[in-house]
C-alpha cells in the first residue's frame, strides 16, 4: 500500500510551494489508493511561529485535501531516544559537547533514482560532514526525526521540494545505519517567478489563505496549483480534483522549474467562475462578503434581478472580489468637460421613452458620436469606475429614474 507523508514544520504560513506538495502527495496517494499523513515537524521548537500549524490545518481543510493520518514530532520525542541510542550502541553515532553527531563513513558515494524524470542523482559522502541528530535541548533534529518517522509509518514514497535533495543522502547514510530500506524520493523543482528568481510575494504568490483572502475560489487554486510542475497532456487546463486524481502520474512531472503566473491563476479563477450555476455563485458571494452590509441587502433582491446581474457580472469577473465594483456604485469626480458630457447623457436619457438595453445602447452612441468621447467616460459618469458590467443591460436592471437619479448628481 501506498502511504506518502507531507511533513511541513510550522516556521511561517505555508506558501503557494508547500501548497503545491500537499496537493501533489494527495494526488500520488488518492490515484494509487494510498494513504495521505501529515505529520508537523516541530522538533525545531526556537522557530516555531505561532499560528502555522493551524495555518497548515486550515489550508489543508479548506482545500479539502483529506489527511488519513496526523503525527506532531514534538508529542514523540522519546520515541527518538532509543534509535539515537542505538546507533550510539552501534558507534555510528558519537556525543559531541552536549549534541549528538552521525558518524558519515568516508569515501562513499550515496545514490538514488528520484522519480522526477527517473535521474539517478549522487553525492560523495566526502562533502558530507558528521551531521546533528540530537541537539543539546534534548531534540532531535530534523534529519534523525524524518527518517524514523517515514520508517515508523511506513511511508513508501518522499515527495517534496528540491531544496530537500541535499538531505536525501544524509537520510539514505540513516537509513542505511539502521538497516532499513529508503523510501523512493521524488524532488518536486521549484516553483519559479515569471523573472525566474525566487518565488516571493511580489510575484503575487501569497499563502493560499490570502488568495482565498481575494476572492480566488478552491477549485481554481487547486487547479492552477496542479499545473505547477504536472502536465497531463491533451492541452488540459480545466480540471477538477476527481479528474486530477485519476490522470495524475509521475511520469508527467516536468523536470524543469514551473513558472507561477498570476495572470493564469485570474483566468482559470474567471473560468471556475463564469462556469458556475448562479446559485452557487450567489452562495460563494454571499459567503465571501458576509461582512458587508451592502452586498447582503443587494443579494436580498429578488431572484430575477439578482440572475440578471450574476449572468453578467460572471462574464466580468475573475476574482470574487471585484463583484462589489461592479455592482456598487459611488459619484466621480468629473471635470467641467465631463461634466458636460454628463448633462448630454442626462438629456438623452431623459427622452428614451421606452427604456430597455438597446435604447440606452443607442443614446450612449450617441453622446459618443456628438462629444466625441470614448466609452470609459460613460461608465465613469455612471458608476464611478472606468469598466464594470456592460452598462446598457445594468442600466435597463437599474432602470431610468435610479440612472437619472445617479448621473444628476454628478453635475448638479
Ligand atoms: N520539515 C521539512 C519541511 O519543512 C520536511 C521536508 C521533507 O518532506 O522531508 O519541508
Amino acid at each position: 500500500m501506498i502511504r506518502v507523508r507531507i511533513a511541513p514544520s510550522p516556521t511561517g504560513i505555508p506558501h503557494i510551494g508547500n501548497t503545491r506538495t500537499a496537493l501533489f502527495n494527495y494526488l500520488f496517494a488518492k490515484h494509487n489508493k494510498g494513504k495521505f499523513i501529515v505529520r508537523v515537524e516541530d522538533t525545531d521548537q526556537a522557530r516555531i511561529v505561532a499560528g502555522a500549524k493551524e495555518a497548515i490545518f486550515e489550508i489543508l481543510e479548506w482545500l479539502g485535501l483529506v489527511w488519513d493520518e496526523e503525527y506532531i514530532q514534538s508529542e514523540r520525542k522519546n520515541i527518538y531516544k532509543e534509535y539515537i541510542e542505538s546507533l550510539l550502541k552501534k558507534s555510528l553515532a558519537y556525543k559531541d559537547e552536549g549534541a549528538v553527531r552521525f558518524k558519515v563513513p568516508k569515501d562513499r558515494e550515496i545514490s538514488w533514482t528520484d522519480m522526477v524524470g527517473n535521474k539517478k542523482i549522487s553525492f560523495k559522502t566526502d562533502i558530507i560532514e558528521d551531521f546533528v541528530i540530537l541537539k543539546s535541548d534534548g531534540f532531535p533534529t530534523y534529519h534523525l526525526a524524518n527518517v524514523v518517522d517515514d520508517f515508523l509509518m511506513n511511508i513508501t514514497h518522499v515527495i517534496r521540494g528540491d531544496e530537500w535533495i541535499s538531505s536525501a543522502p544524509k537520510h539514505i547514510l540513516l537509513y542505511e545505519a539502521f538497516g532499513w530500506k529508503s523510501p523512493i524520493f521524488a524532488h518536486l523543482p521549484n516553483i519559479l517567478g515569471p523573472d525566474k528568481t525566487k518565488l516571493s510575494k511580489r510575484h503575487g504568490a501569497k499563502s493560499v489563505l490570502d488568495l482565498k483572502k481575494e476572492g480566488y475560489l478552491k477549485k481554481a487554486l487547486l487547479n492552477f496549483m496542479a499545473l505547477l510542475g504536472w502536465n497531463p497532456g491533451e492541452d488540459k487546463e480545466i480540471m477538477d480534483l476527481q479528474e486530477m486524481i485519476k490522470l495524475f502520474d509521475f511520469k508527467d512531472i516536468n523536470t524543469a522549474s514551473p513558472i507561477f503566473d498570476i495572470k493564469k491563476l485570474e483566468w482559470i479563477n474567471g473560468e471556475y467562475i463564469r462556469r458556475m450555476d448562479n446559485s452557487s455563485l450567489k452562495s460563494a458571494l454571499s459567503n465571501f462578503y458576509k461582512e458587508d452590509m451592502e452586498i447582503i441587502s443587494f443579494m436580498k433582491r429578488n431572484r430575477e434581478t439578482i440572475d440578471l446581474i450574476l449572468d453578467l457580472a460572471k462574464t466580468r469577473m475573475k476574482k470574487l472580489i471585484e463583484f462589489k465594483n461592479l455592482i456598487i456604485y459611488k459619484i466621480p469626480q468629473l471635470s467641467s468637460d465631463e461634466k458636460n458630457i454628463a448633462k448630454n447623457l442626462f438629456e438623452k436619457f431623459s427622452s428614451i421613452a421606452n427604456w430597455n438595453k438597446d435604447t440606452i445602447l443607442t443614446s450612449m452612441k450617441e453622446v459618443l458620436q456628438e462629444r466625441n468621447t470614448k466609452g470609459n467616460v460613460l461608465y465613469k459618469i455612471i458608476t464611478g469606475y472606468e469598466t464594470g458590467l456592460p452598462l446598457p443591460e445594468t442600466l435597463e436592471i437599474l432602470g431610468k429614474e435610479k440612472t437619472l437619479k445617479r448621473i444628476n448628481e454628478t453635475f448638479k
